[in-house]
């Protein structure tokens, strides 16, 4: 079988010369984290509350793909407009930026990365090819995705920071003593959850405090600084004072399911994450059955 990606080098020449056709704001599936949430505010001149509630799916971490068709029958981004092409071009978040390419983090390494074999916009635009080729490195420079992959890292450590309090109230409370196997049990379910499911499950005030925190800072490193301290001070004193087992499983599972939310935001593969943390758990003796 095919592999499903393929690694790219940074000095890998390719056709990355767009044909602006906007091709890709049609039909595709566009994750957006906090912090690229509130950039797209700015750009639009809205509160994150506005811009979560008209733009976004799930909560404020998908863009909402419901405009006019093309003709391939595909549905635009709602922030596309036929005349001029993304209407806030300067706010896109990451992915945008990077389409063609994709960036996959796993264990703190990271790769830029094309879908399967065959580089993904020859299919709809072909005439993509007769374009320059770019070198990998130089249009990284070009869609300027350096504070974007900033944002998307800071996150990744806030998003296990979430995870590692799901973690102590399993571990460092009487309920893996208690030989109880629901909260793993819990936790590998998250993994066959659709995202609209996953965001059915966690309450609404996480949510909020995930997607639209209040916080007047503009660079990625000040925001997200922020940002991690008002779900940790959040969490500890929702769950800072816990006096029976059900109320510790409920909230390990809540702490989990929200990581596994944020983790969507930046991009991360749920499966090989909800894998990785019940193999770690079971190793620092929690059960599953
Ligand atoms: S599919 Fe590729 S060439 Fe076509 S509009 Fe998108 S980025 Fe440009
Ligand atoms: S945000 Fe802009 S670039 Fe991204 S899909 Fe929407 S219209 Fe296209």
């Amino acid at each position: 079988m095919a592999a499903e990606y393929k690694t790219l080098n940074l000095n890998d020449n390719l056709p990355l010369t767009c044909t602006r056709t906007g091709t890709c704001c049609h039909g595709n599936q566009v994750y957006i984290n906090p912090w690229e949430l509130n950039q797209l505010a700015k750009t639009k001149n809205c509160s994150p509350k506005d811009l979560r509630d008209n733009y976004t799916d799930f909560g404020g971490i998908r863009l909402v793909f419901d405009g006019n068709k093309n003709k391939l029958n595909k549905k635009s981004c709602r922030f596309y407009d036929n005349q001029i092409g993304c209407s806030i071009h300067l706010g896109r978040p990451l992915a945008c930026r990077l389409f063609p390419i994709g960036r996959k983090i796993q264990n703190d390494t990271i790769e830029y990365i094309q879908q399967g074999q065959v580089f993904p916009c020859i299919s709809e635009c072909p005439s993509v090819v007769e374009l320059p080729a770019l070198k990998v490195s130089d249009y990284l420079i070009e869609q300027q995705t350096e504070l974007y992959e900033q944002a998307q890292d800071l996150y990744l450590d806030v998003m296990q920071n979430i995870a590692d309090m799901g973690f102590s109230l399993l571990l460092e409370t009487p309920l893996v003593e208690s030989n109880e196997f629901k909260t793993i049990n819990a936790w590998r379910r998250f993994a066959h959850l659709s995202i609209e499911e996953l965001t059915k499950f966690i309450d609404y005030e996480w949510i909020d405090l995930i997607t639209t925190p209040e916080i007047d800072k503009v660079l990625p490193t000040e925001f997200i600084e922020q940002h991690n301290d008002l779900l940790q001070t959040f969490a500890q004193n929702k769950y800072g004072q816990l006096t029976s087992l059900e109320e510790t499983n409920n909230a390990s599972i809540t702490l989990i399911g929200c990581a596994l939310y944020l983790a969507k935001s930046i991009g991360s593969n749920l499966e090989d994450l909800i894998d990785h943390w019940v193999e770690t758990a079971i190793q620092f003796g929690a059960k599953e059955n």
